[in-house]
Formats: structure tokens, sequence, C-alpha cells
């Protein structure tokens, strides 16, 4: 090596080459460094539901090679199934032979972006230690959420695979605007990243901004929110006219639409132009249903929101974010404010055969949203284990590499203390996740 670099220094003082050349032509020369060696991993399961639309096995084992699921066979078997060479000392065995194992939770709505850099990494470590090992963003800061899903894909950080969305497309003074009732705020002009927008054309160029930025999907504030302090009802803020540019901007180039929309003509409308889900939907009608059926859009029903903000209406604590008199207005008025109110919308999309996908929105985890979704809207424990892995991976497009365990797909794995098919709550105790292939959570393991 020291004989070849001597000679290289001479031949590059006689050609007149830099050093920095130098070590390029060094680096070629010298040999490739080894590849890494593969990362396997046996995970013995007691009860295996590798798909939730099939029958559950009993003592199976899914063989996992670095990122990606190898093989599922029935069983608990060793390094000696995997073959080739492979021996114990190169396999890790993860013993979950009194776990329920399945694959990963796909969270289709949450907000891990929406704070600053700090919050957010909390976020993402938080959101996949409850077993969340994809989550859909349903809008926050462009500059902190897409770096950090992309930090998270090359394994630098702790969290799930993220489906980015950028900056809510808004109105000026719309719900999403941060401007919104803030005076001051107000007298900023939006920044570059911004999705404040006003007529067809503008809607348009913020919708294929936040694409240009690196958006997976697009986010709509089609109506008002609850949480705002702003005398705007809850209703429809875009016109039709806007909706439409909004949606054949984000369709043209392949990103599907999520809606944010609480009012019962607000979720319509929203439907009417085409969007591909409705989130919250919490004064959805059987009209309403019945459109949705007939145009594919999924519901996303979100019920830790209003359950999280009612308890806070209801039952302040301190340290709870402090709530306007508008706001509690707003809050009481609501369908989830009168007995046995949560989950009323998964009723009314259950009675119109619309599809049901589980989000979560600003806390908990999916266990806990599919435990309302049960509890209180009437889906049954096997119908919401199908939602949150199956047509969750639909919804966000995703079906090649996860929502299921089966070869080639993306080692996303979670099992709980449990059967969440007997009992749903078992879907909240989380005792295992790995997350493309990174294990995050163990029986006697604990990250830094
Ligand atoms: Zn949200």
């Amino acid at each position: 090596m020291k004989t070849k670099t001597i000679a290289l220094a001479v031949a590059a003082a006689l050609l007149g080459v830099s050093g920095q050349a130098l070590a390029q032509a060094d680096s070629v020369l010298a040999p490739k460094a080894e590849k890494a060696p593969d990362r396997w991993t046996i995970i013995h399961a007691a009860t295996l539901m590798a798909d939730a639309g099939k029958p559950v096995a009993k003592d199976a084992s899914i063989i996992v090679k670095n990122d990606r699921i190898e093989a599922v066979r029935p069983g608990f078997v060793g390094a000696e199934a995997i073959g080739n060479g492979v021996t114990a000392a190169n396999v890790a065995i993860v013993e979950l032979r009194d776990k329920f194992v399945m694959a990963g939770l796909i969270d289709a709505h949450v907000h891990v972006g929406a704070g600053d850099l700090t919050a957010a990494l909390r976020n993402a470590r938080e959101k996949v230690m409850g077993g969340a090992t994809t989550v859909r963003d349903a809008g926050g800061t462009p500059e902190i959420i897409f770096p950090l899903r992309d930090a998270i894909n090359k394994g630098l950080v702790v969290g799930p695979r993220i489906l980015a969305s950028g900056a809510p497309i808004t109105t000026t003074g719309g719900h999403g605007d941060f401007r919104n009732g803030n005076f001051q705020a107000s007298l900023q002009p939006p920044a570059f990243s911004s999705g404040v927008c006003d007529g067809d054309g503008e809607c348009a160029k913020v919708t294929r901004r936040q694409i240009q930025l690196g958006a997976d999907q697009i986010k709509i504030i089609d109506t008002a929110g609850v949480v705002d302090d702003s005398y705007t009802g809850l209703d429809q803020q875009f016109t039709d006219a806007e909706l439409h540019a909004i949606v054949d901007a984000a369709h043209l180039m392949k990103r599907k639409v999520m809606a944010h929309a609480i009012g019962a003509e607000g979720i319509k409308a929203a439907v009417r132009a085409g969007v591909d889900s409705i989130e919250h939907g919490n004064y959805l009608d059987d009209e309403g249903a019945k459109l949705m059926k007939a145009h594919g859009t999924y519901l996303v029903p979100t019920l830790e929101a209003p359950t999280d903000v009612l308890r806070r209406v209801r039952n302040p604590k301190p340290g709870d974010r402090p709530i306007s008199e508008n706001t509690r207005m707003k809050v009481l008025g609501m369908p989830e404010a009168q007995p046995d109110g949560i989950g009323r919308q998964v009723k009314v999309a259950l009675r119109n055969g619309v599809t049901l996908a589980v989000g979560t929105d600003f806390g908990g985890t999916p266990g806990d949203e599919m435990v309302l979704m049960v509890r209180q809207g009437g889906m049954s424990s096997a119908a919401a284990l199908r939602a949150v892995t199956l047509t969750n991976a639909e919804l966000l497009g995703i079906s090649a590499k996860a929502g299921t365990i089966e070869p080639g797909k993306s080692a996303d794995i979670v099992a709980f203390d449990g059967n969440p098919i007997d009992q749903i709550e078992a879907s909240t105790r989380v005792v295992y996740v790995m997350s493309q292939g990174h294990q995050f959570k163990a029986p006697g393991f604990q990250l830094p």
C-alpha cells in the first residue's frame, strides 16, 4: 500500500495532479471495503397474524434479512432454517413465544412535525414505540418533517416510516393558517413553504410547491376547525373551484389528497371534488356517507381528538393547553359532546358501507384509537385490525411493502401482550416493535 502510494505520488508529481485527485486514485486502486454482513433475525411467535384478512397461525417463525422479511415458517426454527452457511452466531433470535405478533400498525393521521425539531424527534420516537411502524403526517412544518422523514429512512433517527404532507393547504384565515386569530401574526406574509392560498391558480401553485418540497400526499383544510380560535363556523372554507384546483393539481402529479372536514356540507364538497380521504368527519350524515361510498372515499375518524378536547373542556388539568371561550362553545356544540357521542360518524360510516381507516391525530397510539373505534363506534376488533394494516396500507398506497408479513415486504413487525382479536385493548400493550428492519422495542431491550 505504502509503495503504491509513493509510486502514485511520484506519478502525480510528474503529471501535476492535486493531492485530492491522488487520494481518489489511491482509493480506486485499493481493494474494495468488505460489504457489511447481512443482519439476520428470527422471531418466534406464539400467535402470528401475518395477514389480518386471514386466520392466525400458532407457533410460527418470521425470518428477517436486513430490512426485509425473508420467510415465514411453521414452528420455532433456528439458524439452520436459513442455510447458505449462516450459523447461529450470525442470527438474533427474538423469543415472543407467549405473544401475539402481527404486521406493524399504520397510523393514517398524525402531526409529528407540527412543533419544533425537539418535539418532532420526541413525537417520532413515541409513535414508533406505540406500535406505529408507518405514519401519514397530516400537516406540519416542511422544514422539519421532510428532513426528519429522510433521516428516519436512512436509519439515523428513531421513528416510523413517515409519509409527509408538508404544509396543509388552507385559505387565508382558514383553520390551517397559523396566523389565524392572531392580529400581530396576521400582519406577516405567509412563508415561502406555506400552504395558504386563495383562488384556483394560487391554490394549484401552493399544492405543486408542497410536491416540489417533497410531499408524499397533500393535506387540504377543507372546513373550519374546532380548536382554532376563530368565529368561522365549522363548515366549508375553500370554494368548490378551489377544492377542484387543489385535487386536480395533486392527482395529476400522482399524489393523494386527505381532507380535514368537520361540517356535513364541507364533507360532501370535498368528496365531490375527489379527495381520497375525509379526516375527522365529525358531522358526517347519511347523505354524505352515501356520497363517500359512491366515490370510494375513505373515512379516518380520529376519535382520540374529540375525546381529548372534550376532556380538556370538562376536566381541565394543570399543564393543559389553554382553551378559548370560542373553542369551548364549539366543542360543547359538537355531536361528540352528547352522551355516547364519540364514534357517531363511525356508526354512520358502517351502516352506509364506507371504508374506515385508522388515524390518531395529535395524541395516542393506533391501539388507543382502535379501542375507541370498537368500544364507541361499534366496529369489530377483527375489522379494526384489518383497517389499521390492510386498509391503511391501501389508503397510503404502500400495500406492496407494508400491511402484511410476507416475503419481500418491509420488516415492519409488532407484538402485543394478549390477543387483540379477542380483546382490542391488547393492541395498546405493545411489547415488540421492528420498523424497516430496525428493532426499537423488545422484551429485555431498552433503547438508549
Ligand atoms: Zn389533524
